[in-house]
């Protein structure tokens, strides 16, 4: 029985990028609890057979096929489906419009890269409770992010596991971008991903299919790879600095293999909280469709009995420069963070295209943020014209590296 202290209304709830790895988690978690959320929206780029199955389990009252050649083959599955009532948007646009439908109350933000930046900071403009899972979108153009959510009085909640994971140590009341001012380091943790022990001279000729085989998470492939040059935590560490308004030596990666602990905050009395639990995205999720309740996530318990033992390591800067140079970006400030993302997106595509090494994609991250100077991301239309400026320029590097 539900208590009385939460709002027992329906929520509307929009998923953006409803086909990925989260947006199929947060349905399984959705469909836990068909009394809570009503799914209004669901968004894909192109994958209509998952959005077909989607649609008739969830019947949303819309859905964005971002692929118009894609939109229009889906309308007679629908018809065929008997769902013709469900209506069909398409283009990047729609995924804005249908972030802010009045009925919408929360936008999971599950479009993987930068094109989840829009959508998502309409429906912060919106002041939609928006569950970030999109950490690029963040880390893009995270001052005006910050200030759209702070003037509209949108809640955050964070979905990556490490940062559900520090506002779950935070005190309760907490709300994102205020700090805990006794809280004198955070320790974002790291498995290491699948190369953490690997020599390093067979860093280089490392093949996507290695790179996508992540050891404890079940992910998309780009965060994958992110995660196997820890570029991933890279990008933690600025969404982090965002999220809890703390500069990033407050910040420690800290290696931590088995991935039970999702993160710690370290207080000023000597007391270090972490959250702890399987690796599965649907306890994060969970978290914060619920919050500030608790539901069921589908989760098993943890068995510590079976974890046995916890490890904890540096993180190695020569085998994963991708981090130094996200802790150089986010120093510098400015418009760099929207460089260092820009060129990495570029980079991991080309890697998973086998166009250059594994080892290659710092080395176009490195040599495009050298051709930048950290300039105030004043506007969106500063950030968008420097992360399409550093993917031309990351494109060019690109190709005097080619194998
Ligand atoms: P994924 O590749 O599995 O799914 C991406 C989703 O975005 C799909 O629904 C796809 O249709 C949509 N999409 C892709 N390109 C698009 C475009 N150009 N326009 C519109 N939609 C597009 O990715 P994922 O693993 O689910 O990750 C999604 C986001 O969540 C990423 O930002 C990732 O960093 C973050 N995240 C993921 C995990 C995880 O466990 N998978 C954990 C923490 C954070
Ligand atoms: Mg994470």
């Amino acid at each position: 029985m539900d208590d009385d202290s939460g709002d027992s209304r329906m929520k509307g709830l929009c998923i953006l990028g409803a086909t990925g790895s989260i947006g199929v988690s947060t349905l399984d978690v959705v469909a836990r609890h068909p009394d809570k959320y009503k799914v209004i929206a669901l968004t894909a780029n192109s994958n209509i057979g998952v959005l077909l199955e989607q649609c008739k389990q969830f019947l949303p009252e819309v859905v964005v096929i971002v692929d118009a050649l894609k939109a229009a083959e889906f309308q007679p599955l629908l018809q065929a489906a008997g769902l013709a009532s469900i209506k069909v948007l398409s283009g990047t646009e729609a995924l804005q419009q249908v972030a802010t439908l009045p009925n919408v109350d929360s936008v999971m933000a599950a479009i993987v890269g930068a094109a989840g930046l829009l959508p998502t900071l309409a429906a912060a403009k919106a002041g939609k409770t928006i569950l970030l899972a999109n950490k690029e979108a963040l880390v893009m153009s995270g001052a005006l992010f910050m200030q759209a959510v702070a003037e509209s009085g949108a809640h955050l909640l964070p979905i990556d596991s490490e940062h559900n994971a520090i506002f779950q140590c935070m005190p309760s009341g907490y709300t994102a971008g205020h700090r805990a001012k006794q809280a004198r380091r955070i320790l974002l943790t790291a498995s290491g991903g699948p190369f953490r022990c690997m020599p390093l001279e067979q860093l280089p000729d490392v093949t996507p299919a290695q790179a996508v085989a992540h050891p404890n998470w079940d992910m998309g492939r780009k965060i994958s790879v992110d995660s196997a040059t820890m570029m991933n935590k890279g990008l933690e560490l600025i969404e982090a600095c965002w999220l809890f308004d703390v500069p990033a030596d407050v910040i420690e990666v800290v290696i931590h293999p088995q991935s039970v602990i999702h993160s710690m905050v370290d207080y000023v009395d000597g007391s270090v909280l972490a959250q702890m639990g399987n690796p599965d995205m649907r306890t994060p999720i969970a978290h914060a469709l619920a919050w500030p309740e608790r539901f069921d996530s589908g989760v098993p318990p943890l068995n510590i009995f079976d974890v046995g033992r916890m490890d904890f390591e540096r993180p190695d800067l020569e085998r994963f420069p991708c981090l130094r140079l996200a802790y150089e970006a986010i120093t510098a400030g400015g418009i760099m963070p929207t460089v260092l993302n820009a060129a990495n997106e570029i980079a991991v595509d080309a890697f998973l295209n086998e166009q250059i090494r594994f080892t290659d994609i710092p080395v176009v991250i490195e040599r495009c943020l050298q051709k930048f100077v950290a300039g105030e991301a004043s506007s969106l239309d500063v950030v968008l014209a420097t992360d399409l400026q550093a993917r031309e320029i990351s494109h060019e590097i690109i190709k005097t590296l080619r194998h």
